[in-house]
């Protein structure tokens, strides 16, 4: 790759949807170009006086960005850490206030977060965006142009109808987000998904499938549109380093394609399970700056997005809060325009409660300071990610092999074997239920999931006909009513007919469970699954 001099976008638009293409300005958002005026008397907007907001302040009390530590956890068993993290330690706050007017001309106010506004948010977020947008991700190209959302769900679906018309299909990974299937579905815009590795979307399979494409056979037109996670992908849980995604970029470049990147689990990028030397790993025990250069890149970075093609998705739910119902676009300012458009009839800008309390959470830690604070919650995951994966290694006494599964090639598989139970020699358990496998898994490195992949034609009497969906239910109700719930794989499959005849999968997520949870869980997940491979 030859560094070239930065330039702005390339004009895109003609992917624009009819629906997009067909918004106006709101006619009285039109007007919010002269608000900022101090001597501008309007009597234009319906904007109620601020006098009659009850709020006269709002504050918080905020944990302080080191409040999780970065240390070295590695000499210690990854069960001890774990439990520090749930004791009762006793939690260092600073506080937030937001009053309703200003004391200096930059604050945040109440004043200005609680009225209506344009689509855009606050300008102290944007501000704030602009510089990690600038810092972390380093776009390619001059003109990138941030706009507010009210998080990745709304994103995606601003993105795919400012983009696609009824009747078209999107690319997608084979396995994905349930919610951004359900999402289009009713506009009759469909997925295709393409297979996956554990880099995933694999790339020679998306070249495949827009080479061959027949509109006679597919019914509609080259897909013109990529939806992707690329970071502890959900459900599957990999993560995509800058080669493939450089690979896939150029395909897409090639075929006109334009790359909604959807990635919540960017920060919680945590390298390899028990590989002490992996250089992530050890990244997110050094300073911040050495941790944030280990991660793998965005597709807006400057080696990879150089035309504007990639419309990226962040959200501020897995490193503040869900409840936030906050994130912002990336992508070429032709794109964001007409994203703006469609915000400013729908959503108008996102809640200005949470806004301000985000903003001012923000300025007040500084750049710095919410670098820390994502650096210490990818330990965090990191933690609860090992202690999930030792507690299974332990309750099925699991053996590391290499590359044993044909979909998921050169990967690190797991294949469980029976455990011996109380009573019973280990020779005798052994060659009650042998050493087949029950489930394999590839090691996140990055996100909040586990993807295991059943291997069901081990259970007794399988019928080679029987559908790993019908397998899938019996092995969910089963372990559902033991007391434990987890995400049978069928929810996740971007195509109804793709499963293949003996697979079935599971999500288990590491995120939420306290340790004793998680304790329990795996014991019962072991004697559900003993008893369901021996029937
Ligand atoms: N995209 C993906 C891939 C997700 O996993 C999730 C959360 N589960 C979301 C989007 C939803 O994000 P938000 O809360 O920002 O709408």
């Amino acid at each position: 790759f030859q560094y070239q001099e930065k330039r702005k976008a390339v004009d895109l638009s003609h992917h624009l949807s009819d629906l997009s293409r067909a918004r106006a300005t709101s006619p009285l958002k039109g007007l919010a170009r002269y608000f900022g005026r101090p001597d501008l008397i309007s009597l234009a907007g319906g904007m109620p006086n601020e006098a009659y907001f009850p709020f006269a302040a709002i504050s918080g009390d905020a944990l302080v960005p080191d409040s999780f530590s970065i240390a070295d956890s590695q000499s210690e068993s990854s069960l001890s850490w774990l439990w520090k993290l749930f004791g009762s330690r006793k939690e260092k706050t600073t506080s937030v206030t937001i009053p309703k007017y200003p004391a200096n001309k930059d604050d945040i106010t109440l004043k200005v977060a609680l009225q209506y506004g344009t689509a855009t948010g606050l300008p102290q977020l944007q501000k704030f965006i602009n510089e990690l947008v600038e810092k972390i991700y380093q776009p390619a190209y001059l003109d990138w142009t941030i706009l507010v959302q009210t998080g990745n769900t709304d994103g995606w679906s601003r993105a795919v109808t400012t983009l696609c018309n009824p009747g078209e299909a999107f690319i997608t990974e084979d396995w994905t987000y349930p919610s951004a299937l359900a999402g289009t579905a009713p506009y009759g815009i469909h997925p295709v998904g393409v297979l996956m590795d554990d880099q995933g979307m694999r790339s020679d399979e998306l070249r495949k499938l827009l080479a061959e494409w027949d509109e006679g056979a597919r019914g509609c037109k080259r897909p013109h549109v990529m939806y992707t996670v690329p970071v502890g992908q959900n459900p599957t849980g990999v993560t995509m380093g800058l080669e493939r995604k450089r690979e896939i970029y150029d395909i897409c470049v090639e075929y006109d394609v334009i790359i909604v990147e959807d990635d919540p689990y960017y920060f919680l990028q945590m390298g390899s399970y028990a590989a002490k030397l992996d250089p992530v790993s050890q990244a997110m025990h050094a300073d911040p700056e050495s941790w944030l250069s280990s991660l793998a890149p965005s597709y807006l970075k400057y080696v990879i997005d150089y035309q504007g093609r990639v419309i990226r998705l962040d959200t501020f739910s897995k490193t503040i809060a869900p409840g936030a119902r906050l994130g912002f676009f990336t992508c070429n300012p032709r794109f964001a325009e007409r994203l703006e458009r469609a915000g400013e009839v729908s959503t108008q800008a996102p809640c200005g409660f949470g806004q301000s309390l985000v903003a001012q959470l923000l300025t007040t830690w500084k750049y710095d300071g919410y670098v820390r604070w994502l650096q210490g919650l990818a330990v965090q995951y990191k933690s609860r990610r090992d202690f999930l994966l030792d507690a299974l290694r332990e309750e099925f006494d699991m053996q590391m092999s290499i590359g044993t599964t044909s979909s998921w090639k050169g990967c690190t598989v797991y294949t469980a074997s029976s455990k011996p139970r109380a009573g019973s020699t280990r020779m005798l358990e052994k060659r009650a239920y042998g050493s087949k496998a029950l489930f394999s898994l590839v090691p996140p490195t990055s996100g909040m999931f586990v993807w295991l992949k059943m291997h069901f034609e081990n259970v007794p009497g399988f019928q080679p006909d029987e559908e790993p969906s019908t397998m899938e239910l019996k092995l969910f109700v089963k372990l559902a009513e033991a007391g434990v719930l987890i995400g049978p794989g069928r929810y996740f499959s971007s195509d109804e007919d793709n499963a293949s005849p003996v697979d079935g999968h599971f999500r288990i997520a590491f995120s939420y469970a306290s340790e004793e949870d998680f304790t329990k869980a795996v014991k019962i997940f072991g004697e559900v699954m003993r008893e369901f491979f021996k029937e």
